[in-house]
């Protein structure tokens, strides 16, 4: 028998409306209500304003050029103004690409050059970054959350004014361009639409069910869809309040949980992690969480059990791509938790597991690669049809590079990764850029990179090196740290003669990971 999963669950009806016109349906009922409020500060916006501002951001970045299909690139922690410029942007008709803070210059360019951003948003200790990412860049208009010298302030963007209707077909224009490795090679723009951004919104909460009474916290980075689209999003969708947060530190985490008085919080392993053993967590008060999510890497089934009796409360898990949104399966809250399963499918959502030699469909229970299909995939790869059709087939089937299976109740268990791709706190280090950069060093004639297990970070990339000349683990530990993002640092090298390839020339990665699982791979 094949399995072939579809969502037990009817599809959702979803609205012709762009992503901030849906999100900020509350403000027409509860205007007073608080939308989001600054962890760290208290300092609250209401629906009201919330519209005000989202509405205010459009006209002033329309007054400054901004024409359907612009690129705002943001590169902030997160903050409430991160989300009044991100549905602004979006609501003048432009499509906004966040950038993780802690990126060097370096990997800030090509995502920049890459979707020719027209504007960019940061804070003013960032502004040399990207003044120097953007060297070479013309037109791109520089706003900075406070004030800068050599950046116009994004308070006096703010314009009142009439917005023209029309500047968003939901149905066929981006509003979010975040950038993923996907399978393979290097991080590439993945097109998503208004459409597919309120249908995955949907489809989430038709699990998640939240109400105006929530509140839910950001720890996870608006950059990511975790922060951005699972718990903005879902929770603005509901009419609740958004907690944001700046960074993760697990004080000040569990402190605005605490004074917040946070209902739910939908967080990457690390984070279950730290609430499951962290002594800080029996110094707050945690008795305001009804719900704990989690999501983007993989979570046992062990910790997950021992996070929900040390904090009382349930904790479920959820799985998903950039490139479906953010989630394609998620536990259901009216069914209890079943440990170590990712959740069950969301309304609208097929699936199937397949054998990763023949293609061949297989049976419950069995593991093989996840492919889906449903309303909330990706447009597509910026610029790059070939990285598209070898992602979603002809017949729309979006192939995940996740090994997984299905039990006979329709719960997802994932159980490994085909991909090249290393998942460090839940983000994504693609391991071909890092083979890029390491082959660029005088004594590497080679190159491969692979996940280690990590217990805090779930995993770190390790170098597999052919060297050419007398260089150690040390020097190339620091040659790559001084130019990639602090999570994208490889943590060890082993040293080999001959990296192993297929006759096509491609990597043997996981032949690399088995090797290093028995041990042959030490430095
Ligand atoms: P991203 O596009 O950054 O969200 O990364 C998507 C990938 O993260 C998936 O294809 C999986 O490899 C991994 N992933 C996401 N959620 C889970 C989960 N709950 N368990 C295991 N792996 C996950």
């Amino acid at each position: 028998m094949t399995t072939r999963v579809v969502s037990h669950r009817p599809a959702v009806q979803v609205p012709d409306l762009a992503l901030p016109d849906h999100l900020l349906r509350a403000a027409d009922d509860r205007p007073d209500a608080p939308a989001v409020i600054d962890g760290p500060s208290g300092r609250t916006l209401t629906y009201g304003e919330l519209r005000r501002d989202v509405r205010r951001c459009a006209v002033g970045l329309r007054r400054r050029g901004m024409r359907p299909g612009d690129v705002l690139a943001i590169v902030a922690p997160n903050s409430p103004e991160w989300l009044v410029a991100c549905l602004g942007a979006m609501a003048a008709g432009g499509v906004v690409s966040g950038i993780n803070p802690l990126y060097t210059a370096d990997e800030i360019a090509p995502q920049l050059r890459d979707h020719g951003a027209r504007f960019l948003l940061t804070i003013p200790p960032f502004l040399p970054l990207v003044q120097a990412a953007a060297a070479g860049i013309d037109d791109l208009d520089l706003l900075v959350l406070g004030e800068a010298e050599g950046a116009t302030p994004f308070a006096d963007v703010l314009a009142d004014g009439d917005l023209p209707g029309g500047l968003v077909d939901p149905a066929t224009d981006l509003a979010l361009l975040p950038y993923s490795s996907g399978t393979t090679g290097l991080a590439k723009g993945v097109m998503l639409t208004h459409r597919a951004m309120v249908t995955n919104v949907e489809q989430m909460q038709a699990s998640m069910a939240l109400t105006p009474d929530d509140r839910s916290i950001a720890a996870a980075p608006f950059f990511h869809a975790v922060g951005l689209v699972v718990v903005a999003g879902v929770t603005l969708r509901a009419g609740g309040a958004v907690v944001t947060l700046p960074r993760f530190e697990v004080d000040a985490y569990l402190g605005a949980i605490a004074e917040h008085r946070v209902t739910v919080s939908i967080v990457v392993p690390p984070i279950i992690l730290a609430m499951a053993r962290h002594p800080a967590v029996a110094r707050h008060d945690l008795s305001s969480l009804r719900l704990l999510g989690c999501g983007a890497a993989p979570l046992g089934a062990e910790l997950q059990q021992e996070c929900a009796e040390r904090v009382g409360c349930p904790v479920g898990q959820g799985y998903g791509m950039t490139e479906a949104v953010a989630a394609i399966a998620l536990f259901d809250p009216t069914r209890p938790v079943v440990p170590g399963s990712v959740g069950v499918l969301l309304p609208g959502v097929e699936a199937r597991i397949v054998d990763v030699m023949s293609g061949a469909d297989l049976g419950v229970g069995e593991t093989g690669e996840l492919v889906v299909r449903g309303p909330q995939l990706m447009a597509g790869y910026l610029n790059n049809p070939e990285a598209t059709a070898a992602t979603i087939d002809t017949d729309g089937w979006l192939h995940t590079g996740d090994l997984a299976r299905f039990d006979a109740d329709g719960n997802l268990f994932v159980d490994d990764r085909l991909k090249e791709l290393v998942k460090v706190k839940g983000l994504q280090v693609a391991p071909a850029e890092l083979e890029a950069l390491l082959r660029t060093h005088p004594a590497v004639a080679d190159a491969a990179v692979i996940p280690v297990p990590d217990e805090r970070a779930g995993e770190r990339p390790k170098a597999v090196v052919v060297a050419t000349g007398a260089v150690d683990a040390e020097e190339l530990l620091a040659f790559v740290a001084a130019r990639v993002a602090p999570h994208k640092r490889i943590t060890e090298v082993a040293f080999v003669d001959a990296i192993p390839v297929s006759p096509s020339g491609k990597i043997l990665r996981r032949l690399l990971v088995a090797q290093d699982r028995a041990g042959a791979l030490s430095a």
